[in-house]
């Protein structure tokens, strides 16, 4: 069941195992939330200095395929690293500049997930969100 405690270790897994050297610098927050057809999660600093990641709630139903929520979480980590919406000191102007996150992504081993992501979005995602919100 995809509920808060596996958004959390899901989180952790993918931050210890494909961002090691990326700091926690303060306390980091992840949920699902909304029911999003064209975004898939954003990343906040919060008033307390904490830092949200949100994740799409619709990715909470297993009908979504996990890799599609690491992928976010992953895509999400990769801005915190960057310095956006984090402690860490900003490393662009913008927070997709040049595809930073893609190439990040790629470099990080996800080329073959991205390749998933690719399809899913063209061929289900669709379908799927209106089944999901109907
Ligand atoms: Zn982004």
């Amino acid at each position: 069941m995809r509920d808060q405690n596996w958004l959390e270790s899901r989180l952790e897994q993918i931050w210890q195992l494909l961002f090691p050297e990326v700091e926690k610098k303060n306390n980091v927050i992840i949920k699902f939330k909304g029911r999003w057809k064209n975004k898939f999660g954003h990343i906040k600093l919060l008033k307390d200095k904490s830092t949200e990641i949100c994740i799409n709630g619709l990715f909470s139903n297993e009908l979504v395929p996990e890799y599609i929520v690491d992928l976010t979480i992953a895509h999400e980590l990769i801005h915190y690293g960057h310095g956006f919406q984090s402690p860490h000191k900003q490393k662009f102007r913008y927070p997709h500049q040049g595809s930073v996150v893609k190439r990040e992504l790629m470099n990080r081993g996800f080329a073959h997930l991205l390749r998933l992501e690719k399809k899913f979005i063209k061929e289900d995602w669709l379908i799927l969100y209106k089944s999901l919100t109907r």
